[in-house]
């Protein structure tokens, strides 16, 4: 079995070169993002295994099919960038990794609220300097704090644990609701009680349709003044623009994003010595209560493990007419 990677990056090569072992997949590397310009490349390859940038419209999948390509295999959860419906009217299959470390990001998550919470990036440059003052560094308690989350699947779940642990009361919502909520003695609720009565809100759902934008000017409005908003799932979550109005205003105190809306053109790549032309994105830098990190949350070696495992899984299931987390256009709904 040939396959193609696109996106790929020195640490995807070492850890499908080592899941690979028991696979003898003839594996190829490409940096480049798959696009209209780069979908040609893929000439003679059965697979092209994409990740959460790559562009997977309806004109891609055909200059892929058109190159003998049979099989998307996504290395990663979300499949927002898959026209599904394109795909099938191609007879080709799409597959995912739905699961590999919710620890990963809803530990991430914690990372973020902490962070701006305690502001220990601030701490650590000052005291380097061997500036020990205290002004500007004032948290506050996690415990007794209401969190709201949107999205209540693996990580949402995970997250809501962990926020258990500090002693929050931990408000959720879904479209469904999870069995293990009352044991876990997460409050299921509505969006509007979630706007209203949290402190720290965090995005856990994907981005479909209906999420789009689910963080906007009308939401904003009707959350607590000074709440804290983590995005780690998806950047079309939110509209930048109002979350920026809300920082100005002070209605949003604190802003943790690990996904951005336009970060195709900027995440995973030094861009250190360029200049960054997105000023949405620039605006949004230049307030200290916004921390943001580059689409790192499953950065995690045991989540990279995972992934080219269930990956490579996923394309041995397809050689042998098998399906195996097969991603379907009607979940894209
Ligand atoms: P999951 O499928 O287990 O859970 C998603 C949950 O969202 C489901 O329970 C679903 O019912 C719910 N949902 C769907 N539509 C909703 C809506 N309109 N309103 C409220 N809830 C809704 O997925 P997961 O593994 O928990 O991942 C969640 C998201 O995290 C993924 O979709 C992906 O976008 C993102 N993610 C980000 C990273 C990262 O590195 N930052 C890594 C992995 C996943």
């Amino acid at each position: 079995m040939d396959v193609l990677f696109f996106s790929s990056k020195p640490y995807d090569e070492q850890f499908f070169a080592r899941a690979n072992q028991e696979f003898g997949y003839n594996l190829k590397f490409l940096e480049v993002h798959l696009q209209q310009s780069t979908a040609i490349l893929a000439k003679g390859y059965k697979v092209a295994c994409v990740f959460v940038n790559d562009t997977v419209d309806a004109e891609v999948l055909q200059i892929l099919a058109e190159q003998g390509v049979q099989l998307i295999a996504l290395r990663c959860a979300g499949f927002n960038n898959v026209d599904l419906k394109a795909a099938e009217a191609l007879g080709m299959k799409v597959v995912r990794v739905p699961a590999y470390s919710p620890y990963s990001v809803a530990e991430h998550t914690l990372a973020l609220i902490l962070t701006l919470n305690r502001k220990t990036h601030r701490a650590y440059n000052r005291v380097k300097e061997g500036n020990f003052a205290l002004n500007g560094l004032m948290g506050f308690d996690l415990h007794g704090k209401t969190a709201g989350l949107i999205g209540l699947g693996k990580i949402g779940l995970v997250t809501a644990k962990i926020l258990k642990g500090f002693g929050c009361r931990v408000l959720g919502y879904d479209i469904a609701k999870p069995a293990e909520c009352e044991r876990i003695g997460i409050e299921f609720t509505d969006l509007k009680t979630i706007y209203a009565e949290s402190d720290i809100i965090s995005l856990h759902c994907p981005l479909t349709p209906a999420t789009y934008h689910i963080i906007n000017a009308d939401s904003i409005s009707e959350m607590k003044k000074g709440v804290m908003l983590i995005n780690t799932s998806r950047g079309a979550l939110i509209d930048a623009v109002a979350v920026i109005d809300g920082l100005k205003s002070e209605q949003i105190s604190y802003l943790g994003l690990d996904v951005y809306e336009e970060e195709a053109d900027l995440f995973f790549e030094d861009l250190s010595e360029k200049v960054i032309q997105d000023d949405i994105f620039m605006r949004l830098l230049s307030f200290n209560n916004v921390l943001i990190t580059g689409h790192q949350a499953f950065f995690t070696s045991n989540a990279l493990h995972k992934i080219a495992e269930i990956t490579l899984e996923n394309i041995a299931a397809f050689a042998a007419n098998a399906s195996l987390n097969e991603v379907k256009s009607a979940q894209q709904a």
